[in-house]
């Protein structure tokens, strides 16, 4: 059952230009490339995270952790405020939802009366045909946030799509048609886990939609005396998307979408009688007390939020493009060089985490005496690459001893001021396993 046409008012107005806005976002982002890199794509089987310019890998999950905890920072913060203006305004399930309930209506012939009273058969069939098509789109664009579209596009041109791409699409798609088109505002008043601890983020002073039972009640028709400003028209709950009747009081299920404000300022204007019955308002303000906005949980959940945006921006600027390891090659301990010197080999793993190739130089800092020999140095790593190399560090026979500190320096071309300096050790014979080959040469 879909809730009666939503009455055009203030909030209607608003939320529906609010709604374009948010699905102007979620379809455009997928198809943004910023120097041939994507704003933002979860790639899971590259395991790369493109967030905003910043290529996240998984060695650097707390990024990821930091960006989680100033989200949920912020949604504290703006319920402690105002209530759920998420669920209402900007999560992409009432979005989507208020748009496939929009299309239904206008295919289905629904009129200000409301909802024929018999629905044509082939305008049912033409509204899922619709409901279908739209979910096809949108998880198009889902999938865009973790599969390049443009990729996926072109594997669909050329035929290439049978397997799992095109799975995963019609399963989206299902789910888009299912959730969107039938399960609705279902999923916010039954399923929904932020709807369950909203209440212990609430106050009395939090804004939220709120009837004001002083004056509307005792409820009745306009003609009988003596009676509240609320007529029981019964408008606010038939256009609530959850079904619920506000003059009841706040309710787990209300999302704050204030389709129930509009329908009954309508109705107030209608009967002359002074708008806002049901506004948004805080409990407090309802008892005739003061609203403070700035409470000690705002002020918390504002300091947290800010220290966490904060901590973000400072970890972004400390870090280092340059992820490497060094390893020591185990499978020979050392090995004796034509010459009589000791060689050791080392493994260098290097990844680069920005959108732009390095060059990095590579040095010896210790041992002083020893020899660093590198088949390529300096070394070029592209944009988001790895780059594994072998180099070799030689030594006098007798110089350097056994377990000795070996110190690489990596160095960027092009900005010299931040060396990277690895720890490895150096393994050479004992002396007398080196006078032992003296006398048998
Ligand atoms: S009670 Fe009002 S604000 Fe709450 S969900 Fe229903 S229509 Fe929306
Ligand atoms: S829309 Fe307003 S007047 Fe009508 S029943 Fe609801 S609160 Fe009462």
């Amino acid at each position: 059952m879909l809730a009666a046409r939503p009455v055009q008012g203030f909030f209607r107005s608003l939320r529906t230009r609010a709604n374009w806005i948010l699905i102007a976002i979620l379809f455009v982002v997928p198809w943004v490339r910023i120097a041939g890199e994507p704003l933002i794509l979860l790639d899971i089987p590259q395991r790369q995270f493109h967030v905003f310019g910043m290529v996240i890998f998984p060695q650097e999950l707390f990024f990821l952790w930091l960006i989680l905890v100033a989200l949920a920072l912020a949604l504290f913060f703006f319920t402690a405020l105002a209530g759920r203006v998420w669920c209402g305004w900007a999560c992409p399930q009432t979005v989507f939802s208020d748009v496939y309930a929009g299309v239904a209506r206008r295919i289905q012939g629904w009129t200000r009366a409301g909802a024929p009273r018999r629905v044509a058969r082939w305008r049912s069939v033409a509204t899922h045909a619709a409901w279908i098509a739209m979910s096809a789109v949108v998880a198009l664009h889902v999938i865009g946030y973790f599969h390049s579209v443009y990729d996926f596009l072109g594997a669909l041109a050329t035929r290439h799509w049978a397997g799992a791409s095109a799975a995963f699409w019609i399963a989206v798609t299902a789910v888009c048609y299912l959730d969107f088109g039938l399960v609705r505002q279902t999923w916010c008043k039954y399923l929904c886990p932020y709807a369950r601890f909203q209440s212990v983020l609430l106050d009395p002073e939090s804004l939220v939609v709120a009837y004001d039972a002083g004056r509307g009640e005792p409820r009745g028709k306009r003609a009988a005396r003596h009676k509240g400003d609320c007529v029981d028209c019964g408008l606010c709950v038939a256009v609530c998307p959850t079904g619920i009747d506000i003059r009841k009081g706040l309710q787990l299920e209300c999302i704050s979408c204030t389709q129930c404000i509009d329908a009954c300022n309508g109705v107030m204007a209608r009967v002359g009688r002074v708008p806002n019955l049901i506004a948004y308002r805080s409990l407090a303000a309802l008892e005739g007390r003061r609203t403070r906005l700035l409470r000690p949980r705002v002020v918390v959940y504002g300091v947290l939020l800010i220290a966490s945006c904060i901590a973000f921006a400072a970890t972004v600027a400390q870090r280092n493009p340059l992820s490497l390891e060094v390893e020591r090659n185990r499978t020979a301990l050392y090995q004796r060089m034509p010459d009589g010197r000791i060689g050791n080999s080392y493994t260098l793993h290097l990844q680069n985490r920005d959108r732009r190739q390095h060059v990095y130089r590579i040095r010896l800092e210790a041992p002083a005496s020893a020899q660093l020999v590198a088949g390529v140095n300096p070394l070029l790593i592209p944009a988001t690459g790895t780059v594994t190399a072998s180099v070799f560090v030689i030594a006098e026979a007798g110089d350097v001893e056994s377990g000795a500190p070996v110190r690489f320096v990596f160095e960027d071309l092009e900005n010299l001021d931040r060396p990277i300096v690895r720890e490895s050790t150096f393994v050479a014979p004992a002396h007398d396993e080196d006078e032992e080959e003296v006398h048998a040469g």
